[in-house]
């Protein structure tokens, strides 16, 4: 009896605490971004104001940026960050072939699917990529950037994930011989190939996880030179330490303990639909990422994951896009966007699901 009532006693004390403002305050604190990825644009054809759905920010492609979003997502109290494309080559190596990445075969690679990867060491693709990003952040007042498509030339997003072994151009067999100071046999580029992935495999998978680690490297140089207060965010594949042996550090080249040195937002693409997993499995992926990076809320680098909203392949319905949200929010997790903005404008049931988890969020939990 007497425990029942020191129990009742600790509930009324903690139903009280979290009634109260401090749980409101900390859940504010602590879930800091409420997103929308893809151009606003069809919620306000909808005729929706975005502050009163209870988002705050968003995360538009760099090309479909303009002024008079700008103007209007300000006005509605939003944070801006463009998605920028940044080792898809699609339209780039059709005209510049030097840049095109090479298959331990010696060939071209072909397209992964609709992606088509680029050499990431080829120069004139570097300067040209470096280019771009000072030309966006000099045009538009920009909270951050999210770089995208930052792994070599593959297909992870698909349920049958695309993995070839690249580059073997010039550029990279000579770049990993002076990084390494191993010389490589003459021979033909095949046999170079296979020489590197016989020999010298681990040393190979080092020298490309370094060469993405320097993509955002340089991406947060000129962050720091053009917008110093702009953040670096990173759309990646989810995949743990063992899935498809390996293949994110081993073939898409993602060292998480490099990329959290540049990085300040990791934003993991737990697309459950489009990969074939259950929703629950968004949460257990976030809470392993989380754990993995030792990640703290309140400190760098966050995790904002984009969970899938999107009706293609198959259908998300609202119950299962409320549940991939909290998902999202799982652990350590500071805030979430959706794959797309488009997806939830199309569907009412969408917007409600959204408009109630930010506004919980807003409120406290
Ligand atoms: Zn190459």
């Amino acid at each position: 009896m007497k425990i029942a009532k020191h129990f009742a006693s600790i509930f009324l004390l903690c139903m009280w605490l979290c009634t109260g403002a401090s749980c409101a305050q900390k859940a504010v604190e602590t879930v800091e971004t409420r997103g929308v990825y893809g151009n606003p644009k069809p919620l306000w054809d909808k005729g929706y104001d975005l502050k009163e759905l209870g988002v705050n920010a968003i995360f538009v492609h760099s090309g479909s940026i303009n002024a008079d979003m700008m103007k209007r997502a300000k006005s509605e109290g939003m944070k801006i960050y463009a998605e920028f494309a940044t080792l898809n080559g699609k339209g780039y190596v059709e005209e510049n072939p030097e840049a095109w990445a090479i298959n331990e075969k010696g060939e071209k690679v072909e397209a992964a699917t609709w992606f088509m990867g680029v050499c990431p060491t080829e120069p004139g693709f570097r300067q040209y990529r470096f280019g771009q990003l000072r030309d966006l952040l000099l045009e538009f007042d920009l909270d951050g950037v999210w770089m995208d498509y930052v792994h070599w030339h593959a297909q992870f997003e698909d349920p049958e994930p695309i993995l070839p072994e690249t580059c073997f151009c010039n550029h990279c067999l000579d770049g990993f011989s002076t990084e390494t100071k191993l010389e490589i046999p003459e021979g033909t580029t095949a046999e170079k190939a296979e020489w590197i992935l016989k020999h010298h495999d681990e040393s190979w998978r080092d020298w490309r996880c370094k060469v993405i680690y320097d993509w955002t490297f340089e991406m947060k140089k000129i962050i720091k030179e053009v917008k110093p207060n702009a953040l670096l965010g990173l759309y990646h594949c989810p995949w743990n330490d063992e899935e498809f042996d390996g293949a994110r550090r081993r073939i898409l080249g993602l060292d998480y303990e490099l990329l959290r040195k540049t990085i300040d937002v990791f934003s993991p693409m737990v697309y459950h639909g489009r990969m074939e997993r259950d929703p629950d499995w968004v949460q257990e992926n976030i809470l392993w990422f989380g754990n993995q990076l030792n990640i703290t809320k309140g400190a760098y680098p966050k995790v904002w994951p984009i969970v899938q909203a999107h009706n293609s392949p198959g259908t998300i319905s609202s119950e299962e896009f409320e549940d991939v949200l909290w998902g999202g929010l799982a652990g350590s997790s500071s805030g979430v966007m959706m794959f797309t903005t488009s997806s939830v404008a199309e569907d009412e049931g969408k917007i409600a699901v959204m408009k109630k988890v930010y506004t919980e969020l807003m409120k406290g939990r």
